[in-house]
């Protein structure tokens, strides 16, 4: 009677604890700006099922190992989560048991299961316990022996480790022991069973009080570790789920836009403590769970940049957790406890975030490549917050890196990134006989061409050969000629959202002026910019990229390639983000590569795990100061995978990969081709086709 009393009372502490902490973290979290994410509830749980249930992503969105060591890190890691995780689910059913049964001793499941399935859930439990005290094994292995970059064994982590180990070990202890107290093995707990041979020489009076101690310190570690969780590392156990329920569906990629017409700079939307962010974003950083997926995808940070995302994201949760109204002793405690003095002393200290807590060369270090997003386990949204925090170092602060400030200057001025004159915009087109909205008023599609592709020499060429596939696939077609300007995606990239927003409406209101409907884009940056963001601004177009449209016209016919054409023996493609992972497009091209003559190889790093090339987000104007270029990286790739071409689908691409090659010596081992001037090369044109047909 004593036992269930002091239980109850030690249950009970323990539970209103929990409840003063989750609210005050629920608070913490709900000082957050409104954000609907109630919608499409069906979907939601398909994604808890999937992704929280099934950890899809933990075994799927594996980083590409670069060693042998990381190779065996990784393909264990990536199945031991999972593992861990039903271990653990599985071993709280036999917690909840032990739970209820310290309040109502006559209770055991066979009451709620019946007999057989009792058996089988407690041998489970049993089973999940040795496989569980075996991964921790390997954890401590990993982290202390292989040591990964940003997984240490920190004080948290031990702490963690530690305590599941002896849930573990108690938990054999006490089954076995009560085996041998009771003169017989606990029926469904074979290792138990084990245990109890092993001790068996015990007195049942000894083993009676080994098994109640450990009974007790089993329950005790379990009811610490729920209210430690919240302090630790390991919050994401509670705050992965409602993280994962309430993951963006809607397309991703897309900035939320501010309200630059606000009369006051509070109701712009500018983000510049942590509650300026939405709920969502604030329960992400509860939701990490340290895993280091995202950093070590990071093309910023594998090139040596003072970015990791993973640390953004901790960023912003310190933030809250520094700034947390009422911090009491609790807190002080945990912070010491984890990080020692010089750690508490960080995450009290009062430092502006942007630029602060995370620093000016972190945010700008970033090409908006999403692999970070990619990878994550639990949807955390690491881009949209630097791009939300180089927002207010461009808007509030007005710190801008020169070549940047530059850049800005040349869009005001001139309407594209390069500065070049407005009205040589259409110089590329001369002597093509490109038709423009003017001649042909109501032309099926807008051929939006792109700064690149007006301006840069080398780009011009795969603009030509694009108008070239057009006509030949007899696309009804025009180009807006000198009216077009940038879409405004380097603006909106560099935090600039009040340049983009000017460029974005002229273009929008050219475009309704004239009456367009459907787009084809040349780069995927306008692609994603005019599709997926122009909505905001009350431009709603069918945007097609170049090189689903050339799908389209091979596969139909309507082009028709002659496989010898390009002399090219094996070819391999590099995915630009804005079209790959940002759209989900990683077919088209790849189809219209397979109908010409070469053989495709794919890249160690492709399709969603594709590598950057470093142009995204405003760095193809920025200078690359710090640590090893992000384009030599891509290209070191692309030269041991044995391609003799690169085929590309971006112009910012081409101009990356192609330096990359330069820089490397490498000009004569690879060429590097977009993927429309591959197919202009093999088009088999009708004049031709019609003259072999004549001879
Ligand atoms: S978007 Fe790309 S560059 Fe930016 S943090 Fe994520 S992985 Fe790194
Ligand atoms: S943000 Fe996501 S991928 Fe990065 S460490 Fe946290 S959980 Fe892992």
């Amino acid at each position: 009677m004593l036992k269930r009393l002091v239980f109850a009372l030690v249950l009970l502490s323990s539970m209103a604890l929990f409840a003063w902490t989750v609210r005050r973290f629920a608070r913490m979290v709900l000082a957050g700006k409104p954000e609907p994410r109630f919608d499409r509830i069906g979907e939601r749980i398909g994604s808890i099922i999937t992704f929280f249930f099934g950890q899809r992503k933990v075994i799927e969105k594996a980083v590409i190992p670069s060693n042998r060591m990381q190779w065996f890190v990784t393909a264990i890691g990536s199945k031991y989560h999972f593992l861990i995780f039903w271990g653990f689910m599985i071993i709280t059913v036999g917690t909840t048991e032990l739970v209820i049964q310290g309040l109502f001793p006559a209770f055991n499941l066979s009451l709620v299961l019946g007999e057989t399935l009792a058996l089988w859930t407690w041998t489970a439990i049993d089973w999940a316990n040795l496989v569980v005290l075996a991964l921790i094994g390997f954890s401590v292995f990993r982290r202390v022996v292989l040591q990964p970059r940003l997984i240490p064994m920190s004080r948290d982590a031990a702490a963690i480790l530690g305590a599941i180990a002896l849930l573990m070990i108690t938990h054999f202890a006490m089954h076995g022991f009560s085996g041998v107290a009771h003169g017989t093995p606990k029926p469904g707990f074979p290792l138990s069973a084990m245990v109890a041979e092993t001790f068996a020489g015990v007195s049942p009076a000894v083993a009676h009080v080994v098994s109640e101690f450990n009974w007790w310190l089993h329950l005790v570690i379990v009811l610490l570790f729920g209210n430690y969780l919240l302090y630790s590392k390991h919050s994401h156990i509670l705050a992965s789920f409602p993280n994962i329920f309430f993951r963006r569906l809607d397309q991703l990629g897309v900035l939320p836009k501010l309200n630059m017409e606000a009369e006051e700079i509070e109701q712009i939307g500018i983000v510049n403590e942590f509650k300026d962010f939405t709920w969502k974003s604030l329960l992400d950083g509860f939701a990490c769970t340290e895993c280091a997926r995202c950093s070590n995808v990071c093309p910023a940070f594998v090139t040596g940049k003072p970015l990791s995302p993973m640390q953004v994201i901790h960023d912003v949760r310190d933030e809250m957790k520094a700034r947390l109204t009422g911090r009491g002793p609790l807190d002080t405690i945990m912070e010491l406890f984890q990080h020692g003095a010089e750690g508490e002393e960080n995450m009290t200290r009062k430092v502006d975030m942007v630029g602060g807590r995370t620093s000016e060369d972190v945010l700008w270090s970033c090409t908006t490549c999403g692999a970070c997003q990619e990878v994550c386990p639990v949807f955390i949204d690491q881009p949209e917050k630097i791009l939300q925090m180089r927002q207010n170092l461009v808007l509030l602060q007005e710190k801008v890196p020169p070549d940047l400030a530059r850049t800005f200057k040349n869009l005001e001025q001139n309407g594209n990134p390069w500065g070049l004159a407005a009205d040589k915009r259409m110089d590329w087109a001369e002597g093509h006989d490109v038709p423009t909205l003017q001649d042909k008023p109501n032309a099926e599609y807008l051929l939006w061409v792109g700064c690149a592709g007006a301006y840069d020499d080398r780009i011009k060429k795969q603009t030509v050969a694009l108008v070239d596939i057009l006509k030949e696939g007899g696309v009804d077609f025009a180009v807006i000629g000198l009216e077009e300007g940038c879409t405004g995606d380097t603006a909106r990239r560099s935090g600039n959202e009040m340049l983009y927003q000017i460029q974005a409406q002229k273009n929008i209101e050219t475009m309704n002026g004239k009456s367009v409907k459907k787009v084809i884009t040349a780069c995927p940056h306008c692609f994603h910019t005019i599709k997926n963001e122009y909505p905001q601004l009350g431009g709603n177009f069918e945007v097609t990229h170049h090189t689903q449209m050339i799908r389209q016209l091979v596969d139909s016919g309507k082009v028709a390639v002659n496989k010898d054409a390009d002399g090219i023996k094996k070819v391999t493609y590099h995915d630009p983000c804005y079209l790959g992972r940002w759209n989900g497009e990683y077919d088209a091209p790849r189809d219209t590569l397979d109908k010409l003559g070469s053989s495709r190889l794919e890249l160690e790093r492709s399709k969603e795990q594709g590598f950057c090339c470093g142009a995204g987000g405003g760095r193809m104007w920025m200078e690359e100061n710090i640590g090893t270029r992000v384009n030599h990286n891509r290209v070191d790739e692309i030269l041991a995978s044995g391609a003799d071409t690169v085929a590309t689908a971006c112009p910012f691409c081409t101009i990356m990969v192609q330096d990359g090659v330069n820089d490397r010596g490498a000009q004569e081992k690879v060429q590097v081709l977009n993927v429309s001037e591959l197919v202009a090369k093999s088009m088999v044109r009708k004049r031709q086709i019609q003259g072999d047909q004549k001879v």
